[in-house]
């Protein structure tokens, strides 16, 4: 079977080359065709030796998934919907800011750590995606978008603010850090200045808190944090999200201020989703103040979006600012994620794309409306 070039970093490249008697700017040329102009016709790869080329042709392949589906939303988002195999779909979304351009990118087909909230968790788990699954979302994305510079564009027209796409989000379907080395390799071409050259401040990973993974995470490629928080006890997390039970919030809380020692920002950004009379009380505002206090940060607030057979409901905008001011009294600067491309799907945890269910989760029982509420009251 080839080998395919997209499952590859610059040392994993360069380490493939060398097993061809082939130097290491070789491998950098070829990263730069595939990554930076966005070529995967080897033959078109012009300053690349006539006989590596026929070499390249023989043995490798610059495979990506398929796009499925293409929409565009009425506010600019944009989403695709891949193929990578055996029934699974997974999903990434392109949302265009005033200042930035922001790609949403999945890690893994489905997730397995069923968040009683998410409509990926609620499709249960196939598998880990490739690293060239990963980068492969950004490469579709990049094309669809005109965002590649192309060998004849000049460089210096090419400065960030140029770029459709400023900053990538691991924030799609599946826990990135469930599929740790697979992301790593994915997060290095992201940053590889011979590949997509982003900065580090503008990739962010986000996780459900594994704690180990968070550590390790720091120690080989620290980019931006954003942490799943939801709940602002273990009592309640516990229900939430099940990983909690394994790693509770002071061990979350102690893996955040580790990070903070090698992260590219000196905050971790939570992510906060907004349950009506679940986890959005005042009181719950307040309780939260206390839990992060040694840990500097910023609250992304993410009104609830809704998905079928969920038991859950949004906040209404008042809770919502209500808590917001809570946390910004104590002077944590809050945010409260607009909405995005909801005429296709497209807002945070609606990605479903297909997931082929290895863990028969969908046929359990859902979440009912009174069990959202029982949980709720159990714990006031
Ligand atoms: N697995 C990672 C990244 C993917 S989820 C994580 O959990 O952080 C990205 C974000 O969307 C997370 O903060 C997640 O909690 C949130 N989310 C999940 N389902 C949601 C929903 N139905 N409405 C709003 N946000 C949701
Ligand atoms: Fe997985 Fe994140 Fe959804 Fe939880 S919120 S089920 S960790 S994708």
């Amino acid at each position: 079977m080839k080998q395919n070039l997209f499952e590859f970093d610059a040392a994993g490249l360069t380490a493939w080359f060398a097993g061809m008697d082939e130097k290491p700017f070789r491998a950098r040329q070829v990263l730069r065709w595939l990554h930076q102009f966005g070529e995967r016709d080897f033959e078109r790869m012009t300053d690349v030796a006539r006989h590596l080329r026929a070499c390249l042709a023989e043995r490798a392949e610059a495979r990506l998934p398929r796009v499925l589906r293409d929409a565009a939303a009425a506010d600019g988002t944009r989403k695709w919907l891949l193929d990578v195999g055996e029934g699974n779909g997974v999903e990434s979304v392109f949302i265009p800011e005033a200042h930035r351009g922001t790609l949403c990118i999945s890690t893994q087909a489905g997730c397995a750590l069923d968040c009683a909230f998410c409509s990926t968790g609620k499709q249960g788990f196939n598998r880990n995606l490739t690293a060239g699954e990963i980068i492969g979302q950004l490469w579709v994305a990049k094309q669809a978008l005109d965002d590649f510079r192309g060998p004849s564009r000049p460089a210096e027209a090419d400065g960030v603010s140029a770029r459709v796409i400023s900053n990538v989000v691991l924030m799609g379907m599946g826990e990135p850090l469930a599929n740790f080395e697979h992301v790593l390799t994915a997060l290095r071409l992201m940053l590889d200045d011979n590949a997509y050259g982003l900065s580090r401040r503008r990739v962010t990973v986000s996780t459900s808190g594994i704690v180990p993974a968070i550590d390790r995470l720091r120690d080989a490629c620290p980019v931006a944090l954003a942490v799943s928080l939801h709940a602002p006890s273990d009592a309640l997390r516990d229900q939430l999200m099940p990983i909690n039970r394994k790693y509770p919030l002071a061990e979350l809380m102690a893996a955040c201020r580790r990070y903070l020692e090698k992260s590219p920002r000196d905050f971790i950004t939570f992510e906060y989703v907004m349950l009506d009379g679940v986890n959005d009380s005042e009181a719950q505002a307040r309780d939260l103040i206390r839990l992060v206090r040694d840990v500097p940060c910023k609250f992304n607030l993410i009104p609830f979006n809704p998905f079928p057979a969920t038991a859950f409901r949004r906040s209404s905008a008042q809770r919502v600012r209500r808590f917001a001011d809570i946390l910004m009294q104590a002077h944590i600067i809050t945010t409260t994620r607009k909405a995005r491309g909801e005429d296709i799907d497209a807002a945070c945890g609606q990605l479903a794309g297909q997931v082929r269910d290895r863990t028969q989760r969908q046929q359990r029982a859902p979440h009912s409306r009174h069990h959202a509420i029982a949980i709720a009251e159990t714990l006031s």
